[in-house]
């Protein structure tokens, strides 16, 4: 089979499982998606963005290679570039984001259960990726559901993990960082992220973009913004992104509301990702 082909078989897995898989779903009475055809990038694990992640978040930050080595020691005579990570976005449904934007304090009841339920689909999918591959023969990992992933804290960033998904997207082709931090994809900023890193030969996706800010509008040419409003407790300014007046809303405040008036246990905000420029594509400047 040549890369072409295997690429276009791993996007084929991942795809299926969005549209067809009973996981996939909002776990409301109605069993709504709680997710839209996906997006799929590849990229290197010799890819030397990977190495400049280390300088970059933190020494903690794991090079493709080193999740792998971890996850199979007994395989020896693997190098970097044997390596492959494969990435998707999973962009929220038009009815999730219609209810968000509405929102002016707290995430709508659609929200809460996309970043509950449809992250455990995501969770989900990562599982059924290292089991398509695995049972092909391949070896794979899903960097985020090892036993060895953990929190951090970097010494440039504060919150941080030893495997980012949004960066590996980045890597991999699959969009650039907004003023808020959120990945902007071409399926916009109301997304979620998966990635496996496994031992096969796939083709790195281009990456359409020299800057890791290009499709964000603040950063190209000074306008925008609009993400600043959004935030109900200030978290985002011209100087970015306070990661822990965000954790402190995400994490306590809507946490305490979403089981107060929906009765679940969860979390969630995304007001910044939702009735804005870059919500759901590129933003261009007919958007603002
Ligand atoms: S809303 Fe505007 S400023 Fe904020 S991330 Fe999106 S494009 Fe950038
Ligand atoms: S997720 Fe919510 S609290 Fe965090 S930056 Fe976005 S709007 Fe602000």
């Amino acid at each position: 089979m040549s890369r072409c082909e295997l690429a276009a078989q791993v996007e084929e897995i991942i795809k299926d499982f969005v549209r067809h898989h009973p996981d996939n779903s909002l776990k409301d009475p109605s069993n709504e998606k709680a997710w839209d055809e996906p997006i799929v990038g590849f990229s290197s694990g010799a890819d030397e963005l990977y190495e400049f992640y280390k300088d970059h978040i933190g020494p903690f930050h794991w090079t493709p290679h080193e999740i792998f080595s971890l996850t199979f020691p007994d395989v020896s005579g693997v190098s970097p570039k044997d390596l492959a990570v494969i990435c998707w976005i999973l962009p929220q449904t038009e009815a999730t984001k219609a209810d968000n934007r509405k929102e002016r304090i707290y995430p709508s009841e659609r929200w809460v259960r996309a970043r509950v339920f449809g992250e455990e689909a995501n969770e989900s999918l990562r599982r059924h990726v290292v089991e398509a591959l695995s049972a092909q023969g391949y070896k794979a990992v899903a960097p985020v559901l090892s036993p060895f992933w953990s929190r951090e804290t970097s010494p440039r960033f504060g919150r941080a993990s030893r495997w980012s998904e949004r960066h590996a997207a980045y890597v991999s082709g699959l969009g650039t960082f907004g003023l808020c931090d959120g990945l902007i994809t071409p399926l916009g900023k109301a997304m979620r992220v998966g990635s496996v890193v496994a031992l096969m030969d796939l083709p790195p996706t281009p990456r359409p973009y020299s800057d890791h800010r290009q499709y964000c509008l603040f950063f190209s040419d000074g306008t925008c913004g609009k993400c600043m409003g959004r935030c109900p407790v200030g978290a985002i300014t011209k100087e970015g992104h306070d990661k822990e007046k965000c954790y402190q809303h995400v994490h306590v405040a809507a946490a305490a509301y979403a089981k107060a008036k929906f009765g679940i246990d969860g979390l969630g905000c995304g007001l910044c990702q939702t009735g804005v420029p870059c919500e759901s594509h590129i933003p261009t400047a007919e958007d603002v």
